[in-house]
């Protein structure tokens, strides 16, 4: 049996596999400092681990560490290797939206695709880079970080340090920041539903900077396809993004989509990179 988790700011999802196939999925709720010990309390409910596969919100290097995490403080310098030694030694660890990506390359809309890039929009923003159907990790394994990418010269700082991070513009905390206190995004997307102008606002703007985003990634990378996910992507996003992407002059027809996994892509990820490591380029 294998185990994957996927490891945000406020939960853990975790998935047990026999071989790559999810035979049963959970999510727990977790706190910023006590996530170590929720892990290895789930892991030691179970014998004869083969692998434990870790998708991990932060900058995951070559040695299965998470040396940083814009949104999770405990997430400093954390080698999931020897944390986990004595439950088992095959352990793997990748960021969480690269994790999602080597999803939907092997089961998702990425099945159709040689050159996509994925695009999470959540707490925070993260992206992963495909290129001729594997995924690109750069030289310390910290590619993708495309929530990190300056789209304006003002704005609020963001987490990682800098100003103008599209994490900034459209990460949920900055969303909700601007929006009355008892409102989520899934109300913004109700209330926008239902044609409620304010709300369709808070899109239009959020769509209108990815859109910009998305054209300096397609400028850069050429890809086919831009895979949106993530708590904060919705239909809604997906068609304003379309629309305002025709005025970015990117002189070429690419796929935007809306992923269809929901919350599992992360906990399948990171045990496809236990089991698959000829995606990784
Ligand atoms: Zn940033």
């Amino acid at each position: 049996m294998y185990i994957g988790f996927d490891i945000g700011g406020t939960n853990i999802k975790y998935g047990l596999f026999h071989e790559d196939k999810l035979i049963e999925f959970k999510t727990i709720k977790t706190s910023d400092g006590e996530i170590l010990k929720a892990m290895k309390s789930v892991i030691s409910k179970y014998e004869n681990i083969k692998g434990i596969g870790i998708a991990a919100a932060g900058l995951v290097n070559y040695n299965d560490e998470v040396v940083f995490s814009p949104n999770i403080n405990e997430f400093r310098n954390v080698n999931f290797k020897k944390v986990f030694e004595k439950y088992c030694k095959n352990v793997k660890a990748i960021n969480d939206v690269n994790a999602m990506a080597l999803c939907e390359l092997k089961y998702g809309y990425g099945r159709n695709y040689k050159n996509f890039i994925v695009l999470a929009i959540g707490t925070g923003v993260g992206g992963a880079v495909v290129i001729n159907r594997k995924l690109y990790l750069g030289t310390n394994g910290f590619a993708g970080e495309l929530g990190h990418v300056k789209i304006s010269l003002k704005g609020r700082r963001c987490r990682c340090g800098r100003i103008g991070c599209l994490e900034s513009f459209v990460g949920r905390r900055y969303v909700l920041e601007r929006l009355p206190s008892n409102v989520d995004m899934i109300d913004v997307y109700l209330y926008a539903k239902r044609g409620n102008k304010f709300y369709l606002n808070v899109l239009k703007k959020i769509s209108k900077y990815l859109s910009i985003a998305i054209a300096n990634f397609v400028n850069i990378l050429d890809p086919e396809a831009v895979i949106l996910s993530g708590g904060v992507a919705n239909d809604i996003i997906l068609k304003f993004t379309k629309e305002y992407l025709e005025n970015e002059k990117i002189y070429r027809s690419i796929d935007i989509l809306l992923s269809n996994f929901k919350d599992k892509a992360g906990v399948i990820g990171a045990v496809i990179n236990i089991l698959h490591p000829e995606y990784i380029l």
